[in-house]
């Protein structure tokens, strides 16, 4: 199908370039890149303050839940009821509560759906600027319609079981209170529900069922499952900004206990510790499991063997599982009859939680690679992340495979993808080998590091609690940092960025992009999401520890952060003031070039001059200025070719022609030079006598070297200087050379030794866009070029009807039917 679309060009009757940026002053070309960011972030207060610490007055609010939910696996749904205690610790009093309904996202009707966009071509790799759908988005199209997805609210009643007035906006709801909650006030609620779990691999978003169709067997994994409260904060007040599928979400501590139903062969994994292990697990899994608690690799629980016997059984019976998590901003859980479960200890040096369970959940479709690596990924995470900030603060870690690719977090558990692919049978081609045994390196580093990224959220956000609907770095650019050094650790060269495992070197490509936003953009508005709100912070925090700040100015710092911000809800500004405030270090540039604008780093050394101090001494001076003037202003070639074709100058061929003139050129020193010269010595104060003398002495070298910053970004200037004697030195030159002048500067330098050559950022360090311009003197680019050959393939229609026709899976609706060859009408 083709649309005729017609477009109306209007002329514009006001002019484009209105450049909306208050931040930016601008007289001509400079501005100050060094400008405090004091008029950008929030005035400090009595809940936070000027040192990016929270303030003597500091209050979030809390929230506590009792839980219960049953899994109805025949229809895929789920009804549940809870108890929520909230406590008011703010100075405000409420009239009302908001609470997140975040499963009405997928309603049809939710704002989210109403205001989706069309795949947009460049995104997926189609550059031909024409319409695409992807089976995704059909298939989306078609579940939302079939099924009634969303939350279903039944009773709300408060303590006294008095029904309360309730409204729903999208995805919030509001509860209107019978009286104001005072501050440091409670109250409690309770709410009834139900809702129809996602087909994830149709719906898409991070919960839901996945169906295996060779055993009808099912992986549960919910998320975002009950009515939660919506944050409410001393910056913003209530966080109810709808659920539009990117700004994920903004929580409040508090208890949960949580009691889960399914049918009794399933496996439950969850946020917490499991409360009644004599309940669901009989004695030889008990036994297993006290194990896994001594155990310093991952031990089995469940056997791949049992859980294979699992999912052939059938029950119609049910268990409940009950979990306590404590202090925690989310409640998240996995239930499958097709579960392998592992688990071993993390110990760590915290007196609190002395001792960590590692688990990991998965079925068979996952191995090898899980029971090799899920477990040991998640210890790995645990060591580096609590090396850089503080212990792992809760019970249990675990890892679930709910899905093929990807990942999500939560307090204790998270869900991550990457199993090998299934082995495709093809009888024309048998290849001697398991079909469980290959995976590609892809999904092997894959699976570790989204174990690493989700693991590592559950220090941020789930512990240094900041506001995700609104800012998706903090958690996600925070956390890809922690995973970048985590990965680096697992091994050398893991393959963390594609197809260069330097991050410096990944960002490249968009940090040079067009249609970029600031990092400090909400979290829905966010073009190019992933470079934006994962590698571009994980960039820039790399530069920072190793080259603005070094590793044990940076290490402190972000120690302190972390450790200030922990259980508590961080905003932007905390975190660059905390920065500051713990390192000595003043890096409004840095959180001005990096964080709030779309400047880049682009330096070049653009020339390089050389000089010795002159002592003035005509007799001195004047024979090294004969010298250096020779190799300026070499003899013309008229002069030097009649000297190679014997043409004499008359002056040499007629005695008596040559005078003092022909002896003495203008680079003979005279007396009256040398009084001169006198005179000025004479005329110098003592201390510049004695400088002089010194240079004199020292014959040192003097070097004017320019840098170009044509990127905009303020960079430190990391150099390899080669010296004339083939000895190397590194200097790094700050970022504060930018000051004064952000578009070019000159750096003398007096050495001892001449230099032959310098380079700029040899170790990519900088996220340099351009090293081209990186070399003094310039080098000759090398490198391997292929020769290319054009022809196109020709369609063989003959050959083509004469292929054995394949038997399809499943009947997409096409026609199969096989179109004989007939001699007659073969390829015109
Ligand atoms: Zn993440």
């Amino acid at each position: 199908m083709r649309r005729i679309v017609t477009v109306t060009v209007i002329a514009l009757a006001f002019p484009l370039l209105v450049h909306a940026d208050a931040i930016r002053q601008t007289k001509g070309e400079i501005y100050d890149a060094f400008r405090q960011l004091d008029v950008d972030l929030p005035s400090p207060n009595m809940y936070r303050s000027a040192s990016g610490a929270p303030g003597p007055l500091y209050w979030q609010q809390r929230a506590d839940y009792d839980i219960e939910v049953v899994l109805d696996e025949g229809r895929r749904h789920i009804a549940a009821s809870e108890t929520v205690r909230y406590t008011n610790n703010s100075p405000d009093s409420l009239r009302y509560l908001w609470i997140q309904l975040d499963q009405n996202r997928f309603r049809t009707d939710s704002l989210e759906n109403r205001t989706r966009t069309a795949t947009d071509p460049l995104t997926i790799l189609d550059r031909k600027n024409r319409d695409v759908i992807t089976f995704d988005e059909l298939a989306y199209e078609q579940a939302t319609r079939e099924t009634p997805y969303g939350f279903e609210i039944g009773e709300v009643t408060d303590a006294r079981g008095r029904v309360m007035p309730h409204a729903i906006a999208d995805t919030m709801m509001r509860i209107d209170l019978s009286e104001p909650l005072g501050p440091g006030e409670r109250t409690s609620f309770s709410i009834d529900w139900s809702f129809y779990i996602i087909d994830n691999p149709r719906v898409g978003g991070r919960s839901g069922y996945e169906h295996f169709p060779e055993t009808d067997s099912y992986i549960y994994f919910l998320a975002q499952w009950f009515p939660r409260l919506a944050a409410y904060t001393d910056y913003t007040g209530w966080q109810h900004k709808a659920f539009l599928g990117r700004g994920e979400f903004t929580l409040e501590f508090g208890d949960y206990k949580v009691a889960i139903t399914v049918p009794s062969d399933h496996v439950v994994s969850a946020s917490g510790a499991l409360q009644n292990a004599s309940d669901v697990l009989n004695a030889e899994q008990r036994r297993r499991l006290t194990n896994a608690r001594r155990a310093d690799k991952p031990v089995y629980i469940v056997t791949p063997e049992e859980a294979a016997e699992n999912e052939t059984a059938g029950t119609n019976s049910t268990r409940t599982w009950v979990f306590e998590a404590k202090n925690v901003r989310d409640f998240a859980w996995a239930s499958s009859r097709k579960f392998i479960w592992d688990a071993m200890v993390h110990r760590q040096d915290d007196s609190r939680v002395p001792e960590v369970l590692a688990m990991s959940f998965y079925p068979n479709e996952a191995q090898p690679i899980w029971s090799m690596y899920s477990t040991q990924a998640v210890v790995h995470t645990m060591e580096v992340y609590s090396r850089f900030s503080f212990a792992y603060p809760y019970p249990t870690a675990q890892s679930v495979n709910t899905w093929k690719s990807g990942g999500m977090e939560y307090p204790m558990i998270t869900f991550n993808g990457y199993r090998p692919e299934p082995f495709l049978q093809d009888d024309d081609n048998p290849v001697e080998v398991a079909p469980d045994s290959t995976y590609s390196s892809k999904i092997k580093y894959g699976l570790i590091g989204v174990i690493i990224h989700e693991i590592g959220h559950i220090y941020f956000p789930m512990t240094v609690n900041s506001d995700e609907r609104q800012w998706t770095w903090m958690d996600e650019g925070i956390n890809s940092f922690l995973e970048y050094l985590a990965e680096v650790e697992w091994e050398d060269g893991f393959a963390a960025y594609t197809p260069d495992p330097n991050v410096l070197d990944y960002i490249v490509p968009y940090m040079l992009s067009e249609n970029q936003v600031p990092i400090m953009t909400n979290s829905e508005s966010i073009p190019q999401f992933f470079d934006n709100a994962y590698s571009k912070p994980t960039a820039a925090m790399i530069v920072l520890r190793e080259t603005v700040m070094g590793r044990e100015l940076f290490d402190f710092a972000f120690k302190e952060y972390s450790t200030r911000w922990k259980f508590r809800r961080p905003t932007p500004a905390d975190f660059f003031r905390t920065m500051e405030d713990a390192s000595g270090m003043d890096l409004d540039w840095f959180w001005r070039g990096w964080f709030y604008s779309t400047d880049h780093v682009e330096v070049g050394i653009s020339d390089v001059r050389e000089y010795r101090v002159s002592s003035k001494n005509p007799d001195t001076e004047f024979p090294l200025q004969r010298e250096e003037n020779a190799k300026l202003y070499p003899e013309s070639l008229t002069q030097q070719r009649n000297r190679e074709e014997g043409i004499t100058p008359r002056v040499e061929r007629v005695p008596g022609l040559e005078d003092f003139y022909n002896e003495h050129d203008r680079f003979t020193p005279s007396n009256q030079d040398r009084n001169e010269y006198t005179e000025m010595i004479d005329g110098l104060e003592e201390l510049e006598r004695e400088t002089l003398r010194r240079a004199i002495e020292e014959n040192r070298v003097v070097y004017f070297i320019d840098f170009v910053n044509s990127g905009g970004l303020p960079t430190p200037l990391p150099l390899s200087v080669t010296n004339a004697d083939g000895s190397k030195d590194f200097v790094t030159i700050p970022a504060e050379i930018w000051r004064l002048n952000h578009r070019q500067v000159t750096r003398l330098l007096v050495r001892d030794k001449a230099i032959s050559a310098i380079e700029l950022d040899p170790r990519h360090e900088t996220a340099d866009t351009d090293f081209s311009n990186n070399h003094f003197p310039r080098r000759i680019a090398q490198s391997r070029i292929d020769l290319y050959k054009s022809a196109e393939k020709d369609r063989d229609l003959m050959r083509g009807m004469l292929e054995k026709l394949r038997e399809s899976k499943g009947q997409a609706g096409g026609s199969g039917r096989e179109v004989p060859l007939d001699p007659g009408q073969g390829e015109q």
